[in-house]
């Protein structure tokens, strides 16, 4: 068991080693997050203890719950729905806030910050399909979003995150991977602070490392199938 997800992990940094070789990528500007949602501490302390130390959850009380029971040198990121009054879990234990797409939202993660004297990190999550069933913001309504938030608080925009539509095809991925890419490009042309790239799961890792993916979100690959 312990050893399948250590396995599993080494094979997944092979593969980001070999899809960079490819497209003559440093696999070390490639940050991987193991998502551990659904999964057990013991699991995430497996990995731990075989050296991984970059995790992310989904929910903002099972990040708090498994934050109390595994080692404070852990570096956690946040990639699901935010809830208002739930942020409180979240600042100042996560590194990196990934799914930020609402005024109320980021108005309350600057509150917080502000009070715990600290700057948080963020990115803005774009729906760049457009498909309905997806959070995120239109690529249309990202500027104004973005400038709102320049006027908040100790806050820092730090790039854009999406997630591609489960039935996409491989020039379909391209196509959405790529646009988020451009985004971050014209975005970076004002404000070097924009660097990152939070794209790619289990499935589409490969395309989402070959159109720029600074931050890649693997799951079911390493843990196993999610038992909802
Ligand atoms: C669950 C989740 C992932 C990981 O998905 P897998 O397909 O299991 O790799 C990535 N990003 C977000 C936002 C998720 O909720």
């Amino acid at each position: 068991m312990q050893n399948r997800i250590c396995e599993n992990i080494n094979k997944i940094k092979a593969e980001i080693e070999h899809t960079c070789a490819k497209c003559s990528r440093k696999p070390e500007n490639i940050k991987l997050l193991a998502v551990s949602k659904y999964f057990p501490a013991e699991d995430i302390i497996t990995l731990y203890n075989h050296g991984h130390r970059f995790f992310a959850e989904n929910k903002a009380q099972e990040l708090r719950d498994k934050i109390k029971v595994t080692p404070e040198d852990i570096e956690w990121h946040f990639i699901g729905s935010i809830q208002t009054n739930k942020i409180k879990y979240l600042i100042p234990n996560v590194s990196l806030i990934h799914s930020v797409s609402r005024e109320k939202e980021i108005a309350e993660i600057s509150k917080k910050a502000v009070y715990e004297n600290i700057i948080q990190d963020f990115l803005i999550e774009v729906n760049i399909s457009g498909e309905e069933s997806k959070s995120g913001l239109n690529p249309d309504k990202v500027k104004k979003f973005a400038d709102y938030c320049n006027n908040l608080k100790n806050i820092r925009l730090k790039g854009f995150m999406t997630m591609a539509p489960f039935d996409s095809d491989e020039k379909e991925l391209h196509k959405i991977f790529g646009s988020l890419r451009n985004m971050r490009d014209e975005f970076n042309s004002y404000d070097k602070n924009i660097t990152e790239l939070s794209m790619g799961m289990s499935g589409d890792f490969k395309i989402a490392l070959e159109e720029g993916a600074t931050i890649l979100r693997i799951g079911s690959s390493i843990f196993g199938t999610r038992n909802y």
